[in-house]
């Protein structure tokens, strides 16, 4: 089944800022959530309806699905509810609205998501163009394999904290002059975890998670720009609790190159030519990133003029095709002359009457000549 575009989904306008966002979201959520709609399909409106918030409120993710669609550039696709590894009652937005607030409080014993990472990686100018598949070696926490992430040494297991009795929060009373008060706070027998470990696992100790380094494949798609990003999902921090991992953010920036610049899927470069290359015509060889294209000079091309190479510049990253490259020529004046073209030159000027000649010029320096006048 094809998935929906999550801007229809919401149905907000590609450009819908977050405060639209938000408070279509919200309409949806009050009319499809479980607890109050009993139609059969409502728990799937509702999920569709969360996994699009959840990415079209991120920044990053939305202008990675912005870019890639569904898919993302590895076929990872953003996943059935893969986001935010939350489930009904984790959504406290929701319970705040449905009971009035304070009722989104997390369970420390509930599966969580680990944290994304990211990681930046630096291109050459064609390796931006024509992609790239590479390995990179990561520092990473990881699961510990001796427990398994529980941080309890192997043939233990944590035990419930007696304080809080797992909930991870200690009810507090307090006097007030309005009558006794009861405030929950962060159990600081078991900081929050619910847990006490008793033998802690030598490996991690009792973190349940180790630093290692870990390879990972990344695949740079062809065309891909400086600034964007490629998802990876799964390559993040572990989860706790059995939640999923977070996801990897490749961010991509791309050096500068020595005779190409780039914007979007064009290349610009500058061609220099000689003066009797542009006063003749000629044909000229340009370097572009897919080989060099013979160009055609007409005579008389003046410094400035720009001719477009199609289908020369980048392939777009989406699969759209291919830019173009566009050849900004200029006219290099020569230096240091021998003797003999000096002197050719000199009778050149003679012959022009020492005024410029051709159509563009003709009109520039009639204007020279009426600036002279008035002086
Ligand atoms: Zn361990
Ligand atoms: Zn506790």
């Amino acid at each position: 089944m094809s998935k929906r575009d999550y801007y229809d989904i919401l149905g907000v306008s590609k450009d819908a800022s977050k405060e639209e966002i938000k408070k279509s979201y919200r309409k949806l959520a009050r009319k499809y959530h479980p607890d109050v709609n009993k139609d059969q399909n409502a728990p799937e409106k509702f999920k569709e309806a969360k996994e699009a918030y959840e990415v079209l409120s991120d920044e990053q993710k939305r202008s990675q699905y912005d870019q890639f669609g569904h898919a993302g550039p590895q076929g990872q696709g953003f996943g059935g509810g893969g986001f935010g590894g939350q489930d009904f009652g984790g959504f406290g937005d929701i319970f705040d609205m449905f009971f009035g607030g304070g009722g989104g409080r997390r369970d420390p014993n509930a599966p969580r998501q680990g944290n994304d990472l990211q990681y930046t990686m630096v291109l050459d100018f064609e390796e931006a163009i024509f992609g790239k598949e590479t390995d990179v070696e990561l520092p990473k926490e990881e699961t510990c394999d001796t427990c398994h992430g529980s941080g309890a040494k192997p043939g233990t297991k944590p035990e419930t904290c007696t304080h809080c009795k797992g909930s991870g929060q200690l009810n507090v009373e307090q006097n007030t002059p309005f009558g006794r008060v009861v405030n929950k706070r962060v159990c600081h027998h078991c900081n929050g975890t619910g847990k006490k470990i008793k033998d802690k696992c030598s490996t991690c100790g009792g973190n349940g998670k180790v630093k290692k380094k870990k390879k990972i494949h990344i695949s740079i798609p062809a065309g891909i720009d400086d600034g964007q990003q490629i998802r990876i999902a799964g390559q993040g921090e572990p989860g706790a609790n059995g939640g999923p991992a977070g996801d990897l953010y490749v961010v991509v920036q791309v050096r500068d190159h020595e005779f190409y610049q780039r914007d979007g899927d064009h290349i610009f470069c500058e061609m220099p030519v000689t003066y009797a290359q542009a006063a003749l015509g000629d044909e000229v060889e340009i370097p572009t990133v897919h080989g060099k294209v013979k160009l055609k000079v007409p005579a008389g091309t003046q410094t400035g003029k720009t001719f477009r190479l199609k289908g020369k510049g980048a392939p777009n990253v989406r699969g759209y095709g291919h830019g173009d490259q566009h050849v900004r020529i200029r006219v290099i004046t020569p230096t240091n002359l021998t003797a003999k073209q000096k002197e050719l030159l000199r009778e050149f000027n003679d012959l022009s009457g020492n005024e410029p000649t051709g159509e563009q010029e003709d009109s520039f320096f009639s204007r020279v000549k009426r600036a002279f006048k008035g002086d």
